[in-house]
């Protein structure tokens, strides 16, 4: 059945050992993020036997779809007020930095007699979450440090998200300035001191990653053999490891500029098109409700993405060798966002391959 997005276990199986043996070289454990597959099961298992100390991902739903995966799980967005006992129950670690949750936390964990781990967020400059100011750091860190059945196992950050902050030696002395006010206030040594995912890797290849880190959270460049936020491809990674599979519901000969006056389309924009004379156009059944178009790379370099509705994909295959007939399919490469956007569509079929 189609839409159907097929993921390259192997491949993702080879990306998961490289990065953790490269990080482990210079201490650093990795967390595998697998929120750009919904929480898929199988692929959480391949992170695992590539040698991640524990799973991550930022929906609580995920983590319940991972359940009895034995490992440490992290949910990696703050949990919301309303979702703390899934929390417990689901996550072993969640990333916090509000005081009011981490007691509610506390609350749920002792109503189910467990004990939750935190990790608190500090903000070094990318200004998405984390505790800016070190004053309401340590007054909340001092009430969270009361707290029965919760552990504070160490600090996080995260950069390159809302700030499109890089990190670099400088960003860093501040995560570091954290873990040394800790430590003076508090006498609290961090077993966790989570200072990135993806982006900061670099850091890890060049050598000039800062021994104030000993985690770091990797989804998309495991995944997707890719760092978006630094433009940066790895040659020692596969970067096609999602396939998106459609398949062509119709083929015709027809003129490429519409005919008539071009009002706006279906989403309010007015498009733009350029008179190539008759070109043959295919209709693949997928649409913008499935995933987005402007992320999917064909693997047939002779077709041409032109056009997209809710439910149609319009390529251009007048250049193709391929003779293709409807019924055919026709293949894409994802990135990230696609990659993300497809497998959390109910509509497109998953598989392994
Ligand atoms: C998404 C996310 C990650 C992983 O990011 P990648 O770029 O996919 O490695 C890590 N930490 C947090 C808090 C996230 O939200």
């Amino acid at each position: 059945m189609y839409p159907l997005l097929r993921f390259n276990k192997q491949q993702i199986l080879e990306n998961t050992q490289t990065v953790v043996r490269a990080a482990a070289e210079k201490n650093i454990g990795v967390t595998g993020i697998t929120k750009c597959t919904g929480g898929n099961y199988e692929i959480a298992e391949t992170l695992l036997a590539g040698g991640v100390t524990a799973l991550g991902d930022s929906r609580v739903q995920n983590l319940v779809t991972l359940a009895d995966l034995d490992c440490p799980k992290w949910l990696i967005r703050m949990p919301m007020l309303s979702e703390v006992e899934e929390t417990v129950l689901y996550a072993t670690l969640s990333l916090n930095s509000e005081l009011k949750t981490v007691q509610a936390l506390d609350t749920a964990a002792a109503r189910h007699h467990r004990k939750h781990e935190v990790l608190v967020m500090v903000d070094l400059g990318d200004l998405r979450e984390g505790y800016f100011s070190e004053e309401s750091f340590c007054a909340d860190m001092a009430e969270m440090l009361k707290l029965k059945n919760i552990d504070i196992r160490g600090i996080g950050a995260n950069l390159s998200c809302t700030g499109a902050i890089v990190p670099t030696v400088e960003t860093y002395e501040r995560f570091d300035d954290f873990q040394t006010l800790l430590k003076k206030r508090f006498g609290l040594d961090c077993a966790i001191t989570s200072g990135g995912a993806s982006s900061t890797y670099f850091m890890v290849e060049d050598g000039t990653i800062p021994s104030c880190i000993n985690n770091l959270r990797i989804g998309e460049l495991i995944l997707i053999g890719n760092d978006t936020s630094n433009n940066m491809r790895y040659e020692n990674l596969h970067d096609d490891n999602f396939i998106l599979d459609v398949e062509i519901i119709e083929i015709k000969d027809k003129p490429s500029m519409p005919i008539g006056k071009i009002g706006c389309d279906a989403y309010g924009c007015t498009p733009v098109f350029e008179d190539r004379g008759i070109r043959k156009r295919a209709i693949c059944a997928l649409g913008k409700q499935d995933t987005t178009m402007e992320d999917l790379t064909p693997l047939d370099a002779n077709l041409e993405i032109i056009a997209s509705s809710s439910d149609h994909l319009i390529v251009d295959i007048t250049e193709c060798s391929r003779d293709y007939q409807i019924g055919d399919i026709v293949s894409f490469r994802c990135n990230y966002v696609s990659a993300l956007h497809a497998s959390t569509s109910e509509y497109i079929y998953k598989s392994a391959f």
